[in-house]
């Protein structure tokens, strides 16, 4: 690392106390989705910071086509879908360089919190285990430490490390705080990538752990199966047509598809790691999955019930297109119902995000691998995902190079109660973030 660099570094570790300040409050906004509120309080404040750094900013919200295609009505979304993007103007020739973070949370659990999801409390150690980047530097309570807002923190702390050390960069940079991650980010990162908002030519997705370097990740789509029947008396059943037993069967057929077809069909990643765990189970690579989620029909057994209604979620590999996903789907259902006459559904989508895979050869993955070692001493192995992320806006929609990584470990408990975050390990993600921006933009 060259002397400026080392400068910057300095800066991001007297940043400290600021950034965890700026943590706290907006660990304090609660936006959780469903419902996805308050996303504009959260872009207010960052586009305030951004504005003192010399950015010029705008805000996107989502137009009414984004909000269908998000399922707003199934899934329950309130308020105004907000992005925030910031762009810094490069000073020469240089690749544009997009950094996203979102801004949404996973649901807080009513119970099994032993501090306030919503307050940012700092302790000294973390009794769910250790990062190994603590230095002692305490840890950081609340709902999106590690799932997004951490990495939110340590992107604005290092993008004020560079100004402040008056480090010029060559090529453009593009932020975005965008919404809606958790659930498919149709009318966050999907908008402003979908509509040309946002154009890049690399791109970072701070959305992962500082445990791995993710490369891929599945894409879903969420099915939403209506079988309709005909109420009678639940004693005289053979006058009438029983939706919960029409849909066990087509349940029986998706199960039968899920374990013969979809186990079966794999993308090959080599070089890209998707954890023991599953590697234990015989998945080594992105799979296709499918989920039975809810089912819900009836109201006492005296009535034949005439409606019930079930959620699948099924996991597309990289390369399975929702239409493709769509009409398969479908044709498992019409192969039940062509054997019964009395059998009848609607299939519904509620949304759907794709899945993608950049190369473990890639070569800007590659650049971002070594100089991840270079700006925190530990080289982080390429891994993937059964789960979906925002990255696939980036390198499916983008077509840009992209890598993924962030906050978080074994410890952190993302999405899990008691979520926590060392604080070291969010300047260590800042430092990654600023080394990676400085040599791919290129800086005077
Ligand atoms: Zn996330």
């Amino acid at each position: 690392m060259n002397k400026r660099e080392t400068e910057v570094f300095q800066t991001i570790e007297e940043g400290r106390d600021r950034m965890v300040r700026l943590l706290q409050q907006i660990l304090r906004i609660d936006t959780q989705v469903p419902p996805g509120d308050d996303y504009d309080k959260v872009c207010g404040i960052l586009e305030e910071r951004y504005r003192g750094l010399g950015y010029a900013t705008s805000l996107h919200e989502a137009p009414e086509k984004y909000m269908r295609l998000s399922g707003a009505k199934h899934i329950c979304l309130d308020g105004p879908r907000t992005n925030l993007v910031a762009r810094l103007k490069g000073t020469g020739k240089g690749p544009t360089l997009h950094i996203s973070a979102h801004t949404d949370l996973a649901a807080i659990q009513k119970q099994g919190w032993t501090v306030d999801p919503l307050a940012g409390e700092i302790t000294k150690t973390s009794r769910y285990g250790k990062s190994i980047f603590d230095k002692g530097g305490g840890y950081i309570w609340g709902r999106g430490v590690g799932d997004d807002k951490g990495e939110t923190a340590a992107l604005l702390l290092a993008l004020e490390a560079i100004n402040e050390t008056s480090v010029k960069l060559k090529g453009d940079l593009i932020v975005t705080a965008n919404c809606d991650e958790e659930i498919g980010g149709v009318a966050g990162l999907g908008y402003l990538i979908r509509e040309g908002i946002v154009k890049a030519d690399l791109g970072i997705q701070l959305d992962g752990s500082m445990t791995g370097i993710g490369l891929s990740a599945m894409g879903r789509t969420r099915f939403l199966i209506r079988t309709l029947g005909k109420s009678y008396h639940g004693q005289v059943p053979i006058l009438g047509v029983n939706a919960i037993e029409k849909m066990s069967k087509l349940n029986v057929a998706l199960n039968d598809y899920w374990r013969n077809v979809l186990l079966r069909r794999k993308y090959p990643t080599p070089g890209i790691d998707f954890g023991e765990g599953l590697r234990a189970r015989g998945v080594e690579c992105p799979t296709g999955m499918l989920n039975i989620g809810t089912i819900r029909g009836g109201v006492q057994g005296a009535t034949v019930p005439d409606l019930c209604e079930e959620e699948v979620l099924r996991g597309m590999i990289p390369g399975e297109t929702y239409e493709g996903t769509q009409a398969e789907f479908k044709a498992v259902l019409d192969g039940v119902k062509s054997t019964d006459a009395d059998l009848q559904y609607q299939l519904e989508t509620i949304n759907f995000r794709e899945g993608y895979v950049v190369s473990a050869t890639d070569p800007y993955a590659l650049e971002c691998q070594a100089l991840i070692q270079e700006a925190v001493g530990v080289k982080l192995p390429f891994t993937g995902t059964l789960a979906s992320t925002d990255m696939n806006y980036q390198v499916v929609d983008g077509h840009m190079p992209c890598v993924n990584f962030g906050v978080g470990g074994p410890y952190s408990n993302g999405h899990g109660q008691d979520e926590n975050a060392s604080i070291d390990e969010i300047i260590e993600c800042a430092k990654a973030v600023a080394l990676i921006t400085m040599r791919k933009l290129g800086a005077q």
